[in-house]
């Protein structure tokens, strides 16, 4: 028996049970992926029982010496992987980084440009009832509705007529590229500062699949989570000697306290990966694959029965699916490829006539297949599956046995239990 099933075996059968749900269930969330062993490992040490308020080599504790190792390799690494100067690796989430990157460079009350939430922003970039919606002045640009693509004339017109302090380019739901040069002279034009919120794309960037906004933007916020596949958590980096200095007063002790240093050294492991072949290897089968999917959900079967994939492909690792003219809504279809074992979620379209808890759309994702090992074959046979099941009359029985087959042949964790142990 492992001492967590002796102590507390009720959370052990979570943990075991989690795991087990993982290896079954085809996992196509467009922000999760699997660590590797080598991150659970470090994400699971001893390091979680170390304060170290401060920065390498300015501590605010003793004993810091070890952990300082491990966040200058992953200030180290976070560099080199994006061609930044500088690197805060201390954020605990995605979200407060982005709180951070605001602090940094705003005051409450100032004007902040961002992607509305319902046409693909985050939570983050201004809804109403966040600290960004509460804190700041937010003006909001949306989505072309024919090309479902961001109109660049629309993020101008709104910056000359509102005059933001921050544009934010980045987003949680759009399957296409930014143009941050495009972003960038805007926000030079009207003495903005640009903010890119890499969070869902950060893998493909280190990968060298998709363009880097480090030179464009004056700062740069990201996930380690979502396509770069480490533990769930966040950085920033930023080219700018100056915002670099507001940036790590804004982490701590703006916004945090003590960092989470064995979060922070399985950060440093995930991002000496992401600068491996295999890991490039990767990203390739990730992008192949979403637009197998996207191939898939653009045939006759599908878009006669109403179903549409929103911009007619995509170019990144996810696809986004608007079910406003299907039988299906955004709810009833996520849980119909629950019902097959694939996970996925509902997500609003823009100008979704549905309520956020039932939607009109789907968001489709492929890293965490592609980190499984899934390729082109298996790809296309999962995007066949996933578009029978949006089909009337689908048979679940024969789809959900393609999918146990699928996730038989690629078996995840092998070997290990729910803590990476063997
Ligand atoms: N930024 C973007 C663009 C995201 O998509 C997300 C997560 O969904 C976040 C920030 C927040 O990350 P976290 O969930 O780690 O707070």
């Amino acid at each position: 028996n492992s001492p967590l099933t002796e102590v507390d075996p009720e959370i052990a059968a979570v943990l075991q049970l989690e795991l087990d749900r993982q290896r079954d269930y085809l996992e196509m969330i467009a922000s999760e992926n699997f660590v590797p062993v080598a991150v659970l490992e470090a994400a699971g040490s001893v390091l979680t029982n170390k304060y170290a308020e401060g920065y390498p080599g300015r501590r605010y504790y003793g004993g810091c010496e070890h952990v300082d190792v491990a966040e200058s390799l992953a200030i180290e690494r976070a560099k080199a992987l994006f061609g930044a100067e500088y690197a805060n690796v201390q954020p605990h989430s995605g979200a407060t980084a982005n709180a951070a990157v605001l602090h940094a460079i705003a005051r409450p009350g100032d004007t902040i440009l961002g992607l509305s939430l319902d046409h693909g922003g985050h939570l983050t970039h201004g809804m109403k009832i966040n600290f960004s919606g509460r804190l700041y002045d937010i003006v909001a640009y949306g989505v072309d509705e024919a090309t479902s693509r961001v109109d660049m004339d629309e993020v101008r017109r709104l910056a000359q007529e509102h005059k933001p302090k921050v544009i934010i380019a980045g987003w949680s739901a759009y399957p296409r590229q930014l143009d941050f040069a495009a972003f960038r002279e805007i926000a030079d034009e009207v003495g903005a500062l640009l903010w890119v919120d890499m969070a869902h794309f950060a893998g493909l960037v280190a990968a060298g699949l998709h363009p880097n906004p480090v030179p464009h933007a004056h700062v740069v916020s990201s996930t380690v989570h979502k396509t770069i596949g480490g533990p769930r958590s966040g950085f920033i980096v930023t080219n700018e000697a100056d915002i670099a200095k507001k940036l790590n007063s804004a982490v701590f002790p703006g916004q945090q306290g003590g960092p989470l240093m064995h979060v922070i050294a399985a950060k440093a492991t995930a991002f000496k990966l992401a600068g491996s072949e295999e890991f490039k290897e990767r990203q390739e089968r990730t992008l192949r694959g979403a637009r197998i999917l996207a191939d898939r959900l653009m045939q006759d079967d599908v878009r006669d029965a109403g179903i549409t994939v929103r911009s007619d492909g995509t170019d990144v690792h996810l696809v986004l699916v608007d079910l406003r003219d299907a039988a299906i809504d955004g709810k009833q279809a996520e849980d119909l490829l629950h019902e097959i074992r694939i996970t996925v979620n509902r997500n609003a379209v823009p100008n979704d006539p549905r309520p956020p808890m039932v939607t009109s759309g789907l968001r489709i994702g492929t890293p965490a297949l592609a980190t499984r090992g899934f390729g082109d074959e298996e790809f296309t046979e999962i995007a066949d599956i996933i578009a029978l099941a949006l089909l009337p009359g689908a048979d679940l029985d024969a789809l959900r046995a393609r999918v146990a087959k699928l996730a038989d042949a690629f078996p995840l964790y092998p070997g290990v239990g729910p803590s990476g142990q063997p």
